[in-house]
């Protein structure tokens, strides 16, 4: 099968099919070679990885990935595409289609069963969609992940690159930053994809640690004071964090908390590293 990282082999593949887009998957097929080769170049893909396609589409990164990784699991919500799939990856046996929602798959198994609970490496063209809740749902269910290389709408990869003090910076930069070390790799044009999404494109790579960068003695804690801190970000902290009632914390503890760590009490939640926020909600006792 010839590759189908061009316009003309990719209309050719639609029309045999009579595919119709879905813009309720977040639809949007590659067709530039250039940037195929640039992912599979920057996400360091070797015949030892075992790599998880989210959204393979019609099969045109998954041709890449599966001739440069050992093995391949693609996971493809649309019923539509499984038999385009079958065809267009018949050549390669390291492959597995999978027809299933990725936000209810228990990707932990797939890893144990497929690479013997080892790390895997993520790479996709993401539905943009459900960006947030496939990065997070990830890292928060424990996969054991080596390294994710994703393409995202390009504010996102920002925010998710983002430190302290800038207007991106939010609980996304710090979720993501408490799990992973992200590097926005390149840009990508709308024009490189079928149909042409109406928003830019970037590709990340988020290397994930093998230790979080902080302690903390009760994750959820720090995520839900990080969630209060810029739900009301033009708020102090002293205000977002005492007017959130599910946090149940007085002016007072926050006050005291602030003092302890020498920061000014006006200061707000966008001005604090990760390190800061886990002292934090260390301090403050609910
Ligand atoms: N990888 C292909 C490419 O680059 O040409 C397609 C990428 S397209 C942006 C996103 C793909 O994710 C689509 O094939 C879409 O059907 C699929 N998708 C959307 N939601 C999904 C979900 N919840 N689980 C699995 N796949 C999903």
């Amino acid at each position: 099968m010839a590759y189908l990282g061009n316009p003309s082999r990719t209309a050719e593949v639609l029309k045999k099919y009579q595919f119709h887009f879905q813009k309720r998957y977040g639809q949007n097929f590659l067709i530039d070679s250039h940037i195929l080769e640039k992912i599979i170049q920057v996400s360091h893909i070797t015949e030892k990885d075992f790599v998880l396609e989210i959204g393979p589409g019609i099969g045109t990164m998954t041709q890449y990935l599966a001739e440069s990784a050992g093995g391949v699991a693609a996971v493809e919500i649309d019923k539509s595409l499984i038999p385009i799939l079958e065809e267009t990856l018949a050549d390669y046996d390291n492959v597995t289609i999978i027809h299933e929602d990725i936000l209810k798959m228990d990707i932990r198994a797939l890893a144990e069963e497929k690479n013997n609970g080892r790390p895997v490496k993520v790479v996709a063209n993401l539905p943009y969609y459900i960006t947030t809740p496939i990065i997070m749902g990830l890292f928060e269910s424990h996969v054991p992940l080596e390294s994710i290389t994703v393409m995202v709408q390009k504010e996102v990869a920002d925010r998710m690159q983002a430190g302290p003090g800038t207007k991106d910076y939010g609980a996304l930069s710090l979720a993501v930053q408490y799990y992973a070390r992200p590097e926005v790799m390149f840009m990508v044009s709308p024009s490189c994809f079928m149909p042409r999404p109406t928003v830019g494109s970037a590709v990340i790579r988020l290397v994930r640690y093998q230790e979080n960068p902080v302690t903390v003695t009760d994750e959820a804690r720090m995520f839900a004071m990080i969630k209060a801190a810029f739900g009301q970000r033009r708020k102090t902290l002293i205000n977002s964090l005492s007017h959130a009632p599910a946090l149940g914390i007085s002016k007072g503890q926050i006050t005291d908390a602030l003092e302890k760590m020498q920061l000014d009490c006006n200061i707000r939640g966008e001005a604090l590293t990760l390190e800061q926020f886990a002292r934090l909600s260390m301090l403050i006792s609910f």
